[in-house]
């Protein structure tokens, strides 16, 4: 895929698409915003542009703009693959040279991926990072590292991190993708060249789950996934409202603790604020439309009858709260007590 057929973020884009019209990249780059929204792809992307042979990034750039790209990366014309003029005017990823393909295998030598692992991103993966930037471009123009959920480094690796920041190798380029950047400490985040990246309208996200998910499916999918289609695509959003009411049902019961993970709490509370949500748009308008949960009206109508518009702000306005804190560890069987009391309490059930 070429950049600009990343659907949606045109904006973001644009930018990356700039700067490498000028030849001016910086040396790491944040690209925040919600998850399922594009944030990684992008990155994987823009490091395929950076590298694919076929593209000039000398075009367009003045003769008193210096490039931070070194005198020697750009292939000459002969050596360039027989598709140059593949992409936008010469920037982007030709999307078919053994460079660009390299990426999609993730076998290029020159690009280096960092994940969390067990919500944690520690030292050991951030000396990896510092051992890849060590060597020159094996292949390719520069060498391209992305960490992806960067806020989830621990304090010593974001210490470690923020060295190689502090003083970025020749011809690299970091990418640190995060949806909840605020996370990140200060001086990390001023060091970055920040790219924000936002939830996809209706249609576009629509196109980009069109023939990717069942076609009768796909106008409930498509609001289900409230702009961000990445969710869609790594989980079955209808299976897992079904198993968002199973649980609320118990909850109201009475019954203990179901979550079977902290990811488990964190995505179901967030599936309540969305139901909480289309509760009030109901109450207010009086009507299904509009609502995520569109083909659930009379679930949402029955619900949202059973308590006062100002009983679901509130209610919301506590899980909201109760949301930023779960990233002190917030015990699930405390939390799931303290959520069905609170919904009892105020739902009268
Ligand atoms: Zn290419």
């Amino acid at each position: 895929m070429a950049l600009r057929e990343v659907i949606g973020q045109e904006r973001a884009v644009d930018m990356l698409l700039g700067a490498l019209r000028k030849g001016r990249l910086a040396s790491s780059y944040l690209f925040c915003g919600e998850s399922g929204i594009g944030k990684k792809m992008t990155a994987v992307n823009f490091a395929r542009a950076i590298n694919c042979p076929a593209t000039d990034h000398r075009h367009g750039i003045q003769d008193d703009e210096p490039s931070i790209f070194p005198a020697d990366i750009f292939p000459s014309p002969e050596s360039a693959s027989p598709n140059a003029d593949a992409g936008i005017s010469g920037l982007d990823a030709c999307d078919s040279c053994e460079s660009c393909i390299k990426f999609v295998s993730g076998t290029h030598p020159d690009f280096l991926m960092v994940s969390p692992e067990e919500r944690q991103i520690r030292i050991e993966e951030i000396r990896m990072v510092e051992e890849s930037l060590s060597f020159k471009p094996f292949e390719g123009r520069m060498k391209v590292v992305v960490v992806d959920d960067a806020e989830m480094m621990n304090p010593a690796a974001a210490n470690a991190f923020l060295k190689t920041l502090e003083e970025p190798p020749a011809a690299s380029v970091i990418i640190l993708v995060s949806s909840r950047p605020e996370l990140l400490p200060a001086t990390i985040r001023s060091r970055c060249s920040r790219i924000l990246f936002s939830p996809l309208p209706s249609e576009a996200c629509r196109r980009v789950l069109e023939g990717k998910v069942p076609d009768q499916a796909l106008d409930i999918i498509t609001r289900l996934s409230m702009g961000r289609p990445g969710l869609a695509l790594s989980a079955d959003l209808i299976a897992e409202r079904d198993w968002f009411f199973e649980l609320l049902g118990g909850m109201l019961r009475a019954e203990k603790d179901a979550w079977s993970s902290r990811d488990d709490m964190e995505r179901w509370l967030d599936l309540l604020l969305i139901f909480l949500r289309d509760m009030t748009v109901f109450r207010v308008t009086g009507s299904g439309k509009g609502l995520i949960n569109g083909d659930l009206a009379d679930e949402v109508k029955r619900l949202a009858q059973s308590l006062e518009v100002k009983g679901i702000i509130y209610i919301y306005r506590e899980l909201s709260f109760l949301k930023g804190m779960l990233m002190f560890n917030l015990n699930k069987s405390v939390t799931w007590n303290y959520t069905a009391s609170l919904l009892r309490k105020e739902m009268a059930v």
